[in-house]
């Protein structure tokens, strides 16, 4: 049975957060505004962000790590508060209610840009030299998974890591790498047993490569969807070394340990849409009490009051699918299924609620002064990485077809 009480200690920890925001995150993206929102200031001519956004981002991790926010849903074993994915969705949607904006993204650690659970596997020797930097928020991370004929088919990568006088050499190609122009270590998948690798069933490793190690490149920034530039790039490693020490768990077992990864991320989308859905609702609600046409307020039209009600409900349904599978998570259970319902539905909710928030707001909703338009962009977006949407389709309807067929 499902239960969605929030714990008193859960309930102490949001108080804290949302103190946190309103003191020191919200007065610095306002302070900071036409820094995050000029074009022309956020990122240099090569499509990079400016070092003087870097170094406000870098600002705002190190003071969510010195108050304990940013390492709460990290295992303990690295240094992290251990917090499951049901304080996770809370925290996430306490962030993003308070509006859209880069600064939200830095105040937790998590996947692609900051250390992430995955960590564990690394040697402990690895781990205590790389964790201090990343879990002050110090340093990022990036992870360098996809490929341009591997996004979807994964295991479709050219990347390879041969294994020379004791090292592991690696040659190829990334793309849309978030964070590779930025961070300091590079979490990198490459073929280490072709013929495994053919019959789908191993063969890839996972490598923790310094983006200073020799042979690593940064070639491009590929700015997406109305961004200038930002943090997805292409990235070369031409006969990068690493040592056995830089080896995620067993040579050939990388893939699980990627996709483990990458499902938390998944499951993280919940609180992160819902709380950006409620923000542009509210704007919506407001906006429609205040606008008057033909002498009456929007508020009082009914096809106004339609999209309201739709928004609602549709945030509601997301909110309640992603505790739900939150709250199964943490008892121990994988919930593939589930936690690639969170990602389709959220993703595609935020899109119809941003949609619709604009229609509310006419002319006014296309500004970029309102924000709108950016959430907008922000959730079409959403709805490619870490597995599109028919992507989690396909892992749903398997998981039914396997006979995994519990709703
Ligand atoms: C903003 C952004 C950030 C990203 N960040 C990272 C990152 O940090 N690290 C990283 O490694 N990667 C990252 N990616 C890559 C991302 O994971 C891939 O873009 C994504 O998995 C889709 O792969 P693709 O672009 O190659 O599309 P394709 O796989 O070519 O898919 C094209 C279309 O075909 C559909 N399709 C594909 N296969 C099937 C099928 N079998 N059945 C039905 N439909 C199918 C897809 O749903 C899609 O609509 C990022 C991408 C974006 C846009």
């Amino acid at each position: 049975m499902v239960d969605f009480a929030i714990s008193a200690e859960h309930r102490e920890i949001l108080s804290a957060l949302e103190k946190f925001l309103a003191r020191e995150v919200l007065p610095l993206g306002r302070e900071h505004r036409e820094l995050l929102e000029n074009p022309r200031r956020t990122y240099l001519e090569d499509g990079r962000f400016t070092p003087e956004v870097l170094e406000l981002r870098k600002r705002v991790r190190m003071k969510s790590a010195q108050s304990g926010f940013y390492s709460l849903f990290l295992p303990k074993n690295m240094g992290g508060g251990g917090f499951g994915p049901v304080l996770n969705f809370y925290a996430y949607e306490a962030i993003w209610k308070a509006g859209p904006g880069m600064l939200g993204a830095d105040i937790i650690s998590d996947f692609p840009t900051g250390p992430m659970p995955i960590f564990t596997f690394l040697p402990k020797e690895t781990r205590e030299k790389v964790l201090p930097g990343l879990m002050s928020g110090e340093e990022t991370v990036c992870f360098a998974f996809s490929e341009a004929d591997a996004g979807s088919d994964a295991w479709n990568m050219r990347t390879t890591a041969e294994k020379r006088n004791g090292k592991w050499v690696i040659n190829g190609e990334k793309m849309w790498i978030s964070n590779a122009a930025h961070g300091r270590y590079a979490v990198v998948f490459a073929v280490t047993d072709p013929e495994q690798q053919k019959k789908r069933k191993g063969g890839i490793s996972a490598f923790l490569v310094d983006t200073a190690d020799p042979g690593f490149k940064v070639d491009a920034i590929i700015p997406i969807m109305g961004f200038h530039g930002g943090g997805e790039a292409i990235v070369s490693l031409d006969g990068v070394e690493v040592g056995p020490e830089r080896l995620f768990g067993k040579v050939n077992e990388g893939l699980p340990i990627g996709l483990m990864g990458i499902n938390v991320r998944r499951l993280n989308f919940g609180g992160w849409c819902v709380g950006l859905a409620k923000w542009a609702l509210d704007q919506a609600i407001e906006y429609s009490k205040q606008r008057t046409t033909f002498g009456k307020p929007l508020s009082q039209r009914q096809t106004i009051q339609l999209m309201l009600a739709d928004c609602a409900t549709q945030i509601a349904m997301v909110k309640y699918l992603s505790l739900a599978t939150a709250w199964r998570v943490e008892k121990g259970e994988v919930a593939l299924k589930e936690t690639s319902m969170v990602k389709l539905c959220a993703t595609e909710m935020l899109t119809h609620v941003a949609d619709r928030a604009i229609q509310v707001h006419g002319g006014m909703g296309l500004t970029n002064e309102l924000k709108l338009e950016a959430i907008y962009r922000v959730a079409r977006i959403l709805q490619i990485p870490i597995g599109t949407s028919e992507i989690q389709k396909l892992t749903i309807a398997g998981r039914l077809l396997a006979g995994d067929k519990e709703i």
